[in-house]
């Protein structure tokens, strides 16, 4: 073998084993059940399919068609909703196509502003910006943590977007949707929701109902707090009538195909259409824990002295808790050291940092569905907390990392998920 695929082979096994020891906390990452993962190394990996079941442009997709519709009734189901689009082959693509099919250069849309927690493919330099989009941004509310609603609706009314975002990357508490309600409809603007982060928990019924709110589409990503495979999806509950509703939908599947996707990464779809299933099934549990685990968190880090932030509010309503680090030595630096001992989290823009200095901000975000996952629960992100204070306080980088490993070796099983041994045991012989 060439030295480079030697060295490949030790390098992921660092990764892997270095994960496996390590409290991973990226508020967008988790673990994929091994009944999914199951399929990703299957045939399907090795095909092409392009446009709808029944409507291809290639041979060879018989069984495909079938599991594309089982995955689309199982996402209609899991959200109850009429529409489902499982193409998209991330987040990101599923937000090119609604960008591209309900947007044109010139267009005006409103959304969340950066350091508000709106995601980069909403951003000027992001896909919104390159597709010619005049993105105007809402006013925040630093103490809500939160869209000031007065302001955003006197906004809305006065620019008129085509299309109204909602929906964050840092996203404690539900977008208000409800309460613009009467601004979105004065306007007639379609309302767009990047549930990207949230997910699971909407469909856990533990967030907002955003498509029974008043959004015409979500997107969102498959493996953030849905624990899928990394993929995206498209939803819908348009308004109007029946005609109104297809048209609409109509354009929004040809912004997919052949608008942002050629073929849609079959094997993941086979995974994404278990992790429904599963989410059907244990979602509701699973998303209740998260957010306890969330809420115990942020009030025992804050009860150890941090600043984290949305206090007011209860300091979160999602998977999500966000800490001004900056008497810890900023967020970049807090980050660096909290990975030297095994926990992965990322620094982060807070609303009142300067957006053009991305580099160093005064927060870090922490998620907790991850650990979550694999069954901690409100005593274990007490000891998260205290471990974390260790780090950022008190300096004790490698105690803080030996005692990470000695925590997270009762912590490898995925829970919430079908656990066939079966599974295992052939993800194992691998
Ligand atoms: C993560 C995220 C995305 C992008 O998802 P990918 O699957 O990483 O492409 C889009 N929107 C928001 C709000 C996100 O947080």
């Amino acid at each position: 073998m060439l030295d480079e695929a030697v060295k490949l082979e030790e390098l992921v096994k660092k990764h892997t084993d270095w994960f496996r020891d390590s409290l991973p906390m990226i508020a967008s990452e988790n673990l994929l059940s091994p009944a999914a993962m199951k399929y990703l190394v299957s045939d399907l990996h090795n095909r092409y399919a392009e446009g709808l079941p029944g409507k291809r442009y290639y041979q060879g997709n018989i069984y495909v068609d079938e599991i594309e519709r089982i995955t689309t009734e199982l996402a209609k189901k899991l959200f109850n909703v009429p529409y489902a689009d499982v193409r998209p082959i991330s987040g990101t693509n599923a937000n090119q196509a609604v960008i591209f099919s309900l947007l044109k250069p010139g267009d005006v849309m409103t959304g969340p502003p950066l350091q508000g927690g709106a995601h980069i493919s909403s951003a000027k330099f992001g896909a919104v910006g390159m597709r010619g989009v005049n993105k105007i941004e809402y006013p925040f509310d630093v103490d809500e943590m939160n869209l000031d609603v007065d302001l955003t609706a006197k906004l809305i009314k006065i620019v008129k977007p085509k299309v109204a975002l909602f929906g964050r990357s840092v996203f404690l508490f539900p977008a208000p949707i409800k309460e613009l309600r009467d601004a979105l409809d004065e306007v007639g603007a379609k309302v767009w929701y990047d549930g990207a982060h949230v997910l699971g928990l909407i469909a856990g019924g533990q967030f907002q109902d955003p498509l029974h709110e008043g959004a015409d589409v979500m997107t969102g990503s498959t493996h953030k707090t849905l624990p899928g495979p990394q993929r995206g999806i498209i939803l819908g509950n348009p308004k109007g009538d029946e005609e109104q509703r297809e048209k609409l939908w109509k354009k929004i599947q040809r912004g997919v195909f052949p608008g942002v996707i050629s073929n849609h990464h079959l094997h993941h779809m086979a995974a994404l259409a278990i992790s429904l299933a599963e989410h059907i099934e244990f979602g509701r549990q699973y998303a209740e824990q998260i957010v306890k685990n969330a809420q115990t968190l942020a009030e025992e880090l804050h009860s150890l002295g941090f600043k984290v932030l949305g206090e007011k509010n209860g300091f979160t309503k999602s998977h999500t808790v966000l800490v001004d680090v900056v008497a810890q030595g900023g967020g970049r630096k807090v980050a660096e050291d909290l990975e030297k001992a095994n926990i992965i989290c990322n620094y982060n823009l807070l609303p009142y940092d300067d957006p053009k200095k991305p580099r160093n901000p005064s927060g870090i975000r922490l998620g907790v569905q991850e650990l979550t996952r694999l069954g901690m629960k409100e005593g274990e992100m007490k000891h998260v907390a205290e471990l974390i204070k260790k780090v950022a306080m008190d300096g004790k980088i490698d105690e803080a990392r030996e005692e990470v490993k000695e925590m997270k070796r009762e912590f490898n099983r995925v829970r919430y998920c079908y656990q066939e041994d079966e599974a295992y045991r052939f993800l194992s012989s691998l």
